[in-house]
C-alpha cells in the first residue's frame, strides 16, 4: 500500500523535540510555552466540584451559554466590543484547534492564505491539511516589523485569509491600532478573511494596550479572533479556549467545529465560569509576566547572550551569531546538552528554515529556574 502524506514536509513538532531532548538530558525546560506553576487552588477545586455536581458529559456544541455570556462582559470591558453570546462565541478544545477550525471552514484547495512569519508552527499544516497554500510575507529579526505595503502585494483573487498574531509568538512583537487600522483598510472591498490569534492578550507590557481586532468594526466583520484560557490561567493542558466571530461566520465555523470535537471538556469550562467572575486575575497578568520577563533578562544579563525586544507573550528572543556559526536547531540541542537549558530555534518558526541564529526561551517559569538558567548559560 503506498501513503501519500498531505505533510510531507513536516515530522514531530519542535516543542516535542525540545521538550524531550530537555527531559532526556534533565536540562531546565524553557523550550515549549508553558508555565512550571500551577492553576489557582480555587480554580483547580472549582473544576473537581463541578465533577461531583455531574458535568461529566459532553458540553453543548458552542459551549455551555453561561461562559459565554461571561467572556462576552469581558471582551466588552476590555475592548468595548458588543458581542452575542449565542451567536458570536464558541468554547474550543484550546487555541490549536480554534486555529485549525477557522482555516478549515473556510479554506479550500487552491486557496491563498498570507502567513507573517516566524510563526507558531501549527499556521501552515493547518492550511495545507485542507489543500490551501501558505503565502509568506517574511519578517526579520531585530525587530520583525510588518511592511503592509508588501503584504498587500500578495494578495491575489485566490487570497481567502490572512493570519495575524498579536502579541506574536515567536517574536514578542505587537500589533498596534495603527496596523490593525492598515490591515482594515488594506482588506476593505476584498473577501478576504482574518485569523486573528489573540491568545497572548494579557501578556503585554510596558503599558501598551493590546489592539484586538475586536476593536475594529470593519476588520472584526471578517475576522475569526481566537484566545486560549490556558495562557491566562496557566494551565495549557487542560485545552481550552474560544474563538470570537460574526454570526455568518461563527456558523460556518461550528459547522466544522462539531464534527472536528463536537465540544470542549465540560467541568473545566464550568469552572472557568465561576472563576472568571474575579477579574483580577486576567487584569494583574501584564504586571506578573513583565516582572518576569524583567526578572529573566536580568539573571540573562551576566550572559553574552543579545536580548532582543519583548513587548508581550511570554517569549524572550536572544541573538547568539556573535558566540557561535552553528545553525540555531545544532546550537539549541547543544546548549541543551552542553549548558543544560533548552530553548526554541527561531527558524523552526520559518517554512524556508530561515535562520538568523537568533533562540527563543520562555520564561513562564519560577525565579529560581529562571535564575538557574541566566547562570548556567553564563559559562558559554
Ligand atoms: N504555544 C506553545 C509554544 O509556542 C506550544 C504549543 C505546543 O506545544 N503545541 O511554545
Amino acid at each position: 500500500m503506498q501513503i501519500q502524506s498531505k505533510l510531507p514536509n513536516v515530522g514531530t513538532t519542535i516543542f516535542t523535540v525540545m521538550s524531550g531532548l530537555a527531559n532526556e538530558v534533565g536540562a531546565i525546560n524553557l523550550s515549549q510555552g508553558f508555565p512550571n506553576y500551577n492553576p489557582a487552588q480555587r480554580l483547580q477545586e472549582l473544576v473537581t466540584e463541578h465533577m461531583a455536581k455531574g458535568a461529566n458529559q459532553y458540553a453543548p456544541m458552542p459551549g455551555i451559554l453561561p461562559l459565554r455570556e461571561k467572556i462576552a462582559r469581558k471582551m466588552e470591558r476590555m475592548y468595548g466590543a458588543i458581542l452575542d453570546p449565542e451567536s458570536e462565541i464558541t468554547i474550543t478544545a484550546g487555541g490549536t484547534q480554534a486555529i485549525f477550525t477557522a482555516i478549515a471552514a473556510f479554506v479550500r484547495p487552491g486557496d491563498e492564505v498570507i502567513l507573517l512569519e516566524p510563526c507558531y508552527d501549527s499556521y501552515r499544516p493547518s492550511v495545507e491539511t485542507v489543500g490551501g497554500v501558505a503565502v509568506i510575507h517574511s519578517l526579520s529579526a531585530p525587530d520583525y516589523k510588518v511592511n503592509w505595503g508588501e503584504v498587500a502585494k500578495l494578495i491575489t483573487p485566490k487570497t481567502k485569509m490572512l493570519c495575524i498574531n498579536t502579541p506574536q509568538n515567536p517574536t514578542g512583537t505587537i500589533l498596534r491600532a495603527e496596523d490593525m487600522k492598515q490591515i482594515e483598510d488594506m482588506l476593505r472591498g476584498t473577501n478576504v478573511l482574518v485569523m486573528s490569534d489573540e491568545v497572548y492578550e494579557h501578556l503585554i507590557f510596558d503599558g501598551e494596550t493590546h489592539a484586538s481586532a475586536l476593536c475594529f468594526p470593519d476588520l472584526y466583520a471578517r475576522s475569526l479572533v481566537i484566545y486560549s484560557f490556558g495562557k491566562t490561567y496557566h494551565n495549557t493542558g487542560w485545552k481550552t479556549g474560544y474563538c470570537i466571530a460574526p454570526p455568518e461566520l461563527t456558523r460556518e465555523f461550528r459547522k466544522v467545529h462539531q464534527f472536528n470535537v463536537f465540544s470542549g471538556n465540560h467541568p473545566m469550562q464550568a469552572a472557568f465560569n465561576d472563576f472568571m467572575e474575579d477579574e483580577s486575575q486576567y487584569l494583574g497578568l501584564p504586571a506578573f509576566y513583565q516582572q518576569k520577563r524583567d526578572f529573566f533578562l536580568e539573571a540573562m544579563a551576566g550572559t553574552r547572550f543579545k536580548p532582543l525586544h519583548c513587548a508581550g507573550t511570554y517569549f524572550q528572543l536572544f541573538e547568539y551569531g556573535h558566540l557561535s556559526d552553528e545553525g540555531d536547531l545544532d546550537f539549541c540541542k547543544r546548549i541543551t546538552r552542553e549548558y543544560g537549558v533548552a530553548g526554541i530555534p527561531v527558524s523552526s518558526f520559518y517554512s524556508d528554515g530561515k535562520d538568523q541564529k537568533v533562540i527563543r526561551l520562555c520564561f513562564a517559569k519560577t525565579e529560581d529556574l529562571l535564575e538557574k538558567a541566566g547562570k548556567a548559560l553564563e559559562r558559554l
